[in-house]
Formats: C-alpha cells, sequence, structure tokens
C-alpha cells in the first residue's frame, strides 16, 4: 500500500501563541524519516481557528524551525506543487469536500442553538456522562434541511459516525488502537462561520498533499477514529499513522509551561546550540543503534529506523539537556568556533548597541558596563531569595505580584517597553502600592539587584520568554525560602486575577 508512494511526512502547527519545543520534536522525527526514504517533508500552518491563530506567531514557528535548523521542503514561505500550504486559503477546497460527504450521507448539518447545547452539556455532566452530541438534527431531511440553509438558518455540519461497535485502526509503533464508536462525537466539520475544523481540513490536506506516513503526539490518538471513518467517507487510502509519545515533566506529567519552559525561543535566549536541541529531542524517542547518545541529525536520518521508536515517557530534563549542550561546546569545538557561536547567540554589535544607550548615562569607566548588563547574558541569576523582598514588604506579598507578573506576561502579545510600563504601572494602581516599592521586586527578578539599567528597557531586550523564566526563577527562590502559593490559595489568587484583567477590558 503506502510503501508504493514516494514517502511524505509533515509538520501541522497551528499558529497560536510561542513555537512550543513539542513542536520541533514532533518536526524532527518526521524530518529523519522522510530523509531516510529520500521523501518530501512538508510544513502546513493550520489556521483554521481563525480566533486564535497569529500571524505574528507563524512567523514565529518558521524562525524558531530555522533556528533549530529542521528545514522543510515545502511549505507556506517556499511554495511548492501542493498549496497553498496554509489552510486559510483553502477554504474553498474543504467546503467542497464537506459538500460532497453531506451529499454521500457520511456528514448532514446540525441547527442547533448554543443554548440547547450547553443545556445538553449540562444533563450529561449532571448524568456523569461525557458531553457530546444527542444526534438531534440527525433525522432533519434534506429537503428540510436544505431549505432552512437557503433561509439563511446558522447551522454546522457534524461528521456522522456510527452508534455502536468500535473502531479497529492500525497504528504503526501500537500494532492496532482500538476506540468504541460510542466514545466519539458528531464532530464538528464545519462551524457556522463556514470555516472548517481541525479534523476535517487536517485529513482532506493530508490526502491532497500525498502524505503517507502522520508522526504526530500520542494525544491525537483519540482523534483517530474520525480520521479514519474521514478517509473511509472519502474512499482515501489511509496514511500510516505513528503516535509519538508526549514529553514529560520530570514529575512525568505532561510537558508544561508552568513546570519547565516550553518555548523554543527560550532555549535560543538561554545559550543552548540548535545541534544539541535536535540532538536532545531526538533522544528523547530515539537511540543509535552503537549506542552513541551524541548524534546529528544526519546520523539520525541515516539509521532511522521508525519501529525502533521507543515508547516510554521520555522526560524532558533541563540538567541534561545542558549536559549534552556542555558536550558539544567542550568536545565539538574550537575556541573560535564557540566566539562564533557566542556571536551569533548575543554577544555582536546589534546587542550592545541596545544595551549602551541604556548603560551610557551610568558610566564613569569603560570597566563600569559589565558589571551593569551583565545580566542580559545570563539565564539563572545569583541573589539571595530574600533580596526579592523590599524593606517594609513581607514575603507573602511578593510572591502574588510575581505571580500575577507572571500571569500578566504570559498574556501578553506585543513586546515592547512601553507595553511593560503600562502593565506594571497598572499593577501599581490595583495593589496600592506606589512604582518605587513594586519595582525593586522586579528588578531583583530580572537583573539581580534593586537597581540596575532602566526595567522596562531591560525586559524588553531580554525578552517575553527569558522574562517568564526569570519569574519562574524568583517563584522558586521564594519557595526554597517556604514562601509558596499552591492549590487553592493559588486558584483563588488566579480568579481574583482574572477578575481584575476583566473589569479593565
Ligand atoms: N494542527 C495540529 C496541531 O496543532 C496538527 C495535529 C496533527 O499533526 O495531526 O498539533
Ligand atoms: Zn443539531
Amino acid at each position: 500500500m503506502t510503501d508504493k508512494k514516494p514517502v511524505c511526512t509533515r509538520i501541522a502547527p497551528s499558529p497560536t501563541g510561542d513555537p512550543h519545543i513539542g513542536t520541533a520534536y514532533t518536526a524532527l522525527f518526521n524530518y529523519v524519516f522522510a530523509r531516510h526514504h529520500g521523501g518530501r517533508f512538508i510544513l502546513r500552518i493550520e489556521d483554521t481557528d481563525q480566533t486564535r491563530s497569529t500571524a505574528a506567531s507563524e512567523q514565529a514557528i518558521f524562525s524558531a524551525l530555522k533556528w533549530v535548523g529542521i528545514p522543510w521542503d515545502e511549505g507556506p514561505d517556499i511554495g511548492g506543487p501542493y498549496g497553498p500550504y496554509r489552510q486559510s486559503e483553502r477554504t474553498e477546497i474543504y467546503r467542497k469536500h464537506i459538500r460532497q460527504l453531506v451529499e454521500s450521507g457520511h456528514a448532514y448539518p446540525c441547527f442547533c442553538s448554543a443554548d440547547r447545547l450547553k443545556e445538553l452539556r449540562q444533563e450529561q455532566m449532571a448524568a456523569k456522562e461525557d458531553p457530546r452530541y444527542d444526534g438531534h438534527c440527525l433525522h432533519i431531511s434534506p429537503e428540510e434541511a436544505q431549505e432552512r440553509i437557503d433561509a439563511g438558518e446558522p447551522h454546522v455540519i457534524r461528521l456522522k459516525v456510527p452508534a455502536e461497535g468500535s473502531c479497529v485502526m492500525p497504528e504503526r509503533l501500537r500494532g492496532e488502537v482500538t476506540i468504541e464508536w460510542k466514545t466519539v462525537d458528531h464532530q464538528v466539520l464545519q462551524k457556522t462561520d463556514g470555516f472548517p475544523t481541525y479534523h476535517l481540513a487536517n485529513v482532506v490536506d493530508d490526502h491532497l498533499m500525498g502524505v503517507t506516513h502522520v508522526i504526530r503526539g500520542e494525544e491525537w490518538i483519540s482523534s483517530l477514529p474520525k480520521h479514519f471513518y474521514l478517509y473511509e467517507a472519502f474512499g482515501w487510502e489511509t496514511p500510516e499513522f505513528v503516535h509519538m509519545p508526549l514529553l514529560r515533566n520530570p514529575d512525568k506529567s505532561k510537558l508544561s509551561k508552568r513546570k519547565n519552559p516550553t518555548s523554543i525561543s527560550y532555549y535560543r535566549d538561554s545559550g543552548i546550540l540548535p545541534q544539541a536541541v535536535r540532538n536532545y529531542l531526538g533522544m528523547m524517542a530515539y537511540t543509535l543503534p552503537s549506542g552513541e547518545e551524541m548524534f546529528s541529525m544526519e546520523e539520525m536520518a541515516e539509521s532511522f529506523d521508525i519501529d525502533r521508536i521507543s515508547m516510554g515517557g521520555p522526560v524532558f530534563d533541563q540538567t541534561k539537556l545542558r549536559w549534552l549542550n556542555g558536550r558539544y561546546l567542550r568536545e565539538q569545538m574550537t575556541p573560535e568556533q564557540v566566539l562564533g557561536q557566542l556571536q551569533d547567540w548575543k554577544l555582536n554589535d546589534a546587542t550592545w548597541l541596545k544595551i549602551i544607550p541604556l548603560a551610557q548615562k551610568r558610566l564613569e569607566a569603560l570597566s563600569d558596563l559589565m558589571p551593569l548588563a551583565g545580566f542580559i547574558f545570563e539565564d539563572r541569576l545569583e541573589y539571595n531569595p530574600l533580596d526579592l523582598v523590599p524593606k517594609k514588604m513581607e514575603a507573602e506579598q511578593v510572591v502574588p505580584l510575581l505571580r500575577k507578573a507572571l500571569w500578566e506576561v504570559n498574556d501578553l502579545r506585543e513586546w515592547d517597553a512601553q507595553t511593560l510600563r503600562e502593565i506594571f504601572e497598572r499593577m501599581s494602581e490595583q495593589e496600592e502600592l506606589k512604582l518605587k516599592q513594586l519595582l525593586p521586586i522586579f528588578f531583583v527578578a530580572f537583573c539581580g539587584k534593586p537597581v540596575s539599567l532602566p526595567l522596562f528597557d531591560s525586559m524588553e531586550l531580554l525578552g517575553k520568554d527569558m522574562v517568564q523564566r526569570r519569574l519562574q526563577y524568583a517563584l522558586e527562590a521564594l519557595a526554597t525560602e517556604g514562601y509558596e502559593l499552591k492549590g487553592k490559595k493559588l486558584k483563588a489568587l488566579e480568579k481574583e486575577f482574572r477578575q481584575q484583567q476583566g473589569s479593565r477590558q
């Protein structure tokens, strides 16, 4: 079957938020598999969720994957024979396919109001059932449905999956996956606004783009019956499905930014080398036949055997990553090469020309620069945790302020000194603290000292990921002294924060 077609894989990120290290991990395995078989590797942007997708996030995906060094053969930025590669530009294609499904009886229009669906969900939850559509509109005749559509009645199109039995599906790493149909919802394929949902667009594109192997995260296994059903409904051959084990925090929970940095740019900003990131991500689920831990992407591609993907929950461990990165710096590079890496990273004129205007007023001698600006180049700063607590304040007051700042920063889409200033000014008003009282906390968190280069410009220079990380370090530092907000108290604080946020919108 699929063996005869030329191999084609893809990475299909949604441009919402900061490019995730998990995207690079999945991209890497798709890339090495395609290379091993002399096939193509596509980057497709899945921006069907128009409310959450942004052009900035799409750009960030391109640059993050470029920095990691995983090249794609076709994509929205470079084109290719199966374009467009951005789903928002393919709406007509999806409409046509959805119409086909309705005509063949595999999908149907649903006119249920949001209120009815909400009520249904509440009833089901009260009865301890999984919330799912009840098939209410299944029995509307095609004629009646057409009349209502012509009359402009809002509707979605749903997938009509079988009511009973189970769906048995081949899966490369698991042999077979069996899921009962009664756990599968009548998925919305087309939303009221006429846009398709992920499931439909994803299957249609994989087929039309000639994808032979879908290598993606384990979290998509539960969607597999919908996808198989769609392939069957269209009469298309299914690609081979390969679900990668998810990256985990050291406590084995799914990798999350509360416990670990997940954004690719954080690793870049903290001085990890792209070759070490690729190697480490490869190690998460693959070992070379020789057992050697240090390998290049080319070596991985050369020996790659999909059936040797290991299924244990791989722990993305910062200490191990740094150890591996250290090996690259020590064992594989001349001093000149290390210098080149440093320059590519941050030690270059462009960065200095941003720092010097901030530092100039504070210089008496050139030698004053480094003590002032060193924090820009560091990752975790050395300070005494209690330095985070300004005079006349208590550590118990500081922890919630750091938390709120972290939430504020997480939500930010713009990243410039002015926007950051506004956040802290608002915070000072809301907390009834003068800026003069509030800011020393953050000077210590971001610069390591209560007095430093201008705070908001420094934050702009450090970048969002590093600022988030330093807030987390500060919270960790206070936790080591026993000052920490957890569980219910943390939830209550977040609620208070969301209310404050809501009241100013
Ligand atoms: N757009 C999906 C995502 O964001 C793609 C999942 C898949 O690879 O099928 O991960
Ligand atoms: Zn309905």
